[in-house]
């Protein structure tokens, strides 16, 4: 499911919703200074300068880092500069309690200007904050145009479109209206979704280059390096692959920035999960009625039916303060909750965190969902490969997945 919902820059009521989060003190504050920290990048995006105030989220998120600094008897957080400069230390630095989140002591909130993953689930585990109000605006306009057309197609063709081109051509973008009439319905809206490619990206030689493994827009010449993507996990990647090359004077456009974050990334590991359980032979369709989950996953047997929402959040202890049930339409037999493969390099124990967490806060009274292992599950997406094919082969399929 695409989660996506509105948070105006700096609008104090969606900020008071967040207070209202049943989050430790401590995880309060980092999760109002990354909202903060996220808003001020887009910002930055679209005017290339800080504007002043600064968005409310980092200013109420420095001024309760200080009434805390204050009663621990620890130095204060002078300014916003220093506060920068904290973000940019591990979380070990910090005087909070940063355990409580099972957050890591190594993580940071900035890797040098970039929001780290941890930062972006930090923002996101209020429900109001997960992409800006145009984007939200932008999801609405889709699924309300395809509904409306009953066109379930014309809405698998844009999801892939995005997941396939966060970048492309004037030439490339015309050319898949011809591949793929059914697009030619959200034509318009398409055309809003990306953005003229910016100088900042552009490289001495003038061409453009785009990331080979998230195919994202890649930043020239930073700090020695040749180029840098602004996802993290590339820029841990050994580089092995040649960047995608684009000739400047081709109309580059690509996504904004938000469709990129909640749609195109998460989106790769939704398909590559479709593709190895239709490998398998099983029937699978990628965003059902509409987005209703990720994956529904027909089994040759004709009863067994598997719903998957694929979930690509830096940590499990924010995510289960976040999700909410997987619907049951189209009917299943069994849902996971599927965490991309990539996950378990930094957190291993991710779904058992991530169950244990779903589940106290259910006992408690302030979650929606059960990790019971007879109907929800939750698995890294390799390992739910793995126990469809356990269950084809007769077994019942629970191997490795808790
Ligand atoms: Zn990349």
């Amino acid at each position: 499911m695409i989660e996506a919902h509105q948070s105006p820059d700096g609008e104090a009521e969606v900020l008071l919703a967040s207070e209202k989060l049943r989050l430790p003190e401590d995880i309060l504050i980092l999760h109002f200074i990354a909202t903060g920290l996220l808003q001020l990048r887009d910002r930055l995006e679209q005017d290339r300068f800080i504007r002043l105030p600064y968005p409310y989220a980092l200013q109420r998120g420095l001024d309760r880092l200080n009434a805390y600094c204050f009663r621990k008897g620890f130095p204060l957080v002078l300014s916003m500069v220093e506060l920068f400069e904290w973000c940019r230390r591990p979380l070990s630095a910090w005087p909070l309690n940063y355990e409580l989140a099972e957050l890591d002591g190594t993580d940071v909130l900035l890797d040098e200007t970039f929001p780290t993953g941890i930062c972006d689930s930090l923002a996101c585990v209020s429900s109001d904050i997960e992409a800006d109000l145009s984007e939200q605006l932008f999801i609405d306009a889709v699924f309300s145009l395809c509904k409306k057309a009953k066109k379930q197609e014309s809405y698998v063709a844009f999801r892939r479109l995005f997941i396939e081109y966060p970048v492309l051509t004037d030439l490339t973008f015309h050319e898949q209206f011809l591949l793929y009439p059914s697009l030619k319905l959200l034509k318009e809206l398409l055309s809003e979704a990306y953005e003229p490619a910016t100088e900042e990206c552009l490289f001495d030689d003038g061409y453009y280059y785009g990331c080979p493994y998230c195919k994202g827009l890649l930043l020239p010449l930073r700090n020695g390096q040749r180029s840098v993507c602004e996802n993290e996990f590339c820029r841990r990647t050994p580089k092995f692959q040649q960047p995608l090359q684009y000739q400047s004077d081709q109309g580059v456009k690509r996504l904004k920035r938000g469709l990129r974050r909640y749609i195109s990334l998460p989106g790769q590991a939704e398909v590559w999960l479709a593709q190895q359980l239709s490998v398998l032979g099983i029937v699978v369709e990628l965003w059902p009625e509409f987005d209703s989950y990720d994956v529904c996953a027909r089994f040759p047997d004709g009863k067994t039916v598997w719903a998957i929402d694929v979930k690509d959040w830096a940590n499990p202890y924010l995510l289960a303060h976040h999700v909410e049930p997987i619907p049951h339409n189209p009917p299943w037999t069994r849902a996971y909750y599927a965490f991309p493969e990539k996950r378990r390099l930094f957190h291993p124990d991710y779904p058992r965190a991530f169950s244990a967490t779903c589940n106290s806060l259910k006992r408690a009274g302030t979650g929606h969902v059960e990790i019971d292992g007879m109907h929800y599950y939750a698995a890294f997406d390799a390992d739910v490969v793995a126990a469809a094919q356990a269950y084809l082969q007769g077994g019942k399929g629970n191997a490795n997945t808790r």
